[in-house]
């Protein structure tokens, strides 16, 4: 199929692009196409409008700033993926990167546009989910910072306003002595995951769990952060007692069911994947401690 009638929009910056936005109605973004493009051929989408990003360069960018990690909403995911910085301090986003799609589609695909399309189990919304990360909204009223927290207003929504437009995001960034892991079951090599788990671990000078952080997604419409278990895990040996727990607190989390997937399977995943992430996780941890 073919998608409806629309205006292609060609804006050079942001101030033009967001005025555009004000003053348009039913208008969407185009950012690396590859969930818009298929939507709006399957006609799920028909804006009348089509804003295109793609030469508005002051959208792409990436650096390193202290401890957080800035990127522009318009950053490809194959820019993030080789960047040496992102695979240095902040390794659990390289490695999450790993399992989005294709490299075809990581060479389009942009981190905003992933974020902004809100898949239940996509992955950069999971790390920056679990990073706690700040998403930064232009209008032509001026900036609003959204915490990722408050980003889902349901599925595949955003609480973007309709004349908001998504800039950049800022990640704090991990202690670089956190252990870390990305878990995921999807039913090929490259499909969106049905159940994906992130974990980061920080350890103690005895050896205990000093800090842990969980993040679930695929079990509802926006990824979970595992704040209980996060709790219960500080002070624990990082061993599998710990982890057993955690995991069998993950599969105790509502889940949904589909036509294809059911509520338990998910929850099994969800055990499963837990588990994997912390184990992985805390040895990686450990081995920072003996090098
Ligand atoms: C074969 C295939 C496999 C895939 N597998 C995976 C996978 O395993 N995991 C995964 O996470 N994704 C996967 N994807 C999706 C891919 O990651 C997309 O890149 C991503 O979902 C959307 O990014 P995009 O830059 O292409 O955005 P677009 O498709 O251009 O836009 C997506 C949505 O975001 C909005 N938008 C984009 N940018 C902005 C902005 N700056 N401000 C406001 N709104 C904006 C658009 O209007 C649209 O509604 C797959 C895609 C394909 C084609």
């Amino acid at each position: 199929m073919k998608p409806a009638p629309f205006t292609y929009h060609d804006p050079r910056s942001l101030g033009e692009a967001t005025a555009l936005l004000a003053s348009l109605d039913n208008a969407r973004a185009l950012a690396g196409g590859q969930s818009l493009m298929p939507m709006m051929n399957f006609r799920f989408a028909m804006p009348d409008h089509l804003i295109d990003l793609n030469r508005v360069d002051e959208l792409a960018y990436l650096r390193v700033d202290g401890e957080t990690l800035h990127i522009g909403a318009m950053t490809r995911q194959r820019d993030i993926e080789f960047s040496t910085e992102v695979a240095e301090r902040c390794p659990i986003l390289h490695e999450a990167l790993a399992h989005v799609g294709h490299r075809q589609t990581r060479n389009r695909g942009t981190l905003g546009g992933s974020l902004c399309h809100l898949d239940p189990s996509a992955e950069l919304v999971n790390v920056t989910a679990l990073l706690g990360g700040t998403l930064h909204a232009e209008s032509k009223q001026g900036t609003r910072d959204i915490p990722m927290s408050e980003f889902a207003a349901g599925y595949m929504t955003s609480s973007l306003e309709p004349d908001e437009l998504l800039a950049g995001i800022t990640l704090p960034l991990p202690s670089r002595d956190d252990g870390y892991a990305f878990t995921e079951f999807a039913r090929r090599r490259g499909d969106f995951a049905i159940v994906a788990c992130s974990a980061l671990i920080g350890l103690a000078r005895d050896g205990t769990v000093a800090c842990a952080k969980l993040a679930i997604s695929g079990l509802g419409h926006c990824p979970i952060r595992l704040s209980g278990v996060e709790r219960a895990l500080r002070g624990a040996k990082p061993a599998a007692p710990a982890f057993k727990s955690a995991a069998a607190e993950a599969a105790k989390l509502d889940a949904t069911a589909d036509a294809y997937v059911s509520s338990e399977y998910r929850k099994h995943l969800a055990r499963v994947l837990t588990y994997r992430a912390l184990e992985q996780a805390a040895a990686r941890a450990l081995e920072k401690v003996d090098a």
